[in-house]
């Protein structure tokens, strides 16, 4: 399946390269999703959710605040932000996951304009 530029439904990657796409009943896939969708790491049930409703890649949520995807990930290290890795590629951040998404937001936020 060609990519063509298409958006991965999972973490928005585009993608070019005719061998790095993937089309299942879930949608179009980069081949670090469709890893992480088979060895059960995130769940499939993510892809599509492109209003972000369910679940947002650490990059793109990131790009939003405006902060550094670097010092998001510090956060989900230390586990004030619970994320889920795509093996070579972002954490997929699920809202289920963080009942306290918007407060922990607030704190990264504030600690980047301090
Ligand atoms: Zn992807």
């Amino acid at each position: 399946m060609a990519g063509e530029g298409r958006d991965c439904g999972l973490c928005g990657m585009s993608v070019w390269d005719k061998a790095d796409g993937w089309f299942d009943k879930w949608g179009f896939k980069c081949r670090n999703c469709q890893y992480a969708v088979n060895k059960r790491r995130v769940p499939a049930s993510l892809c599509r959710d492109y209003k972000h409703e369910k679940a947002i890649p650490d990059t793109t949520l990131a790009t939003k605040l405006g902060v550094k995807v670097h010092t998001l990930r510090k956060y989900i290290r230390e586990g004030k932000v619970v994320g889920r890795r795509i093996p070579n590629g972002p954490y997929m951040i699920l809202r289920k996951d963080n009942p306290n998404l918007s407060e922990s937001l607030k704190t990264i936020v504030l600690s980047t304009i301090e």
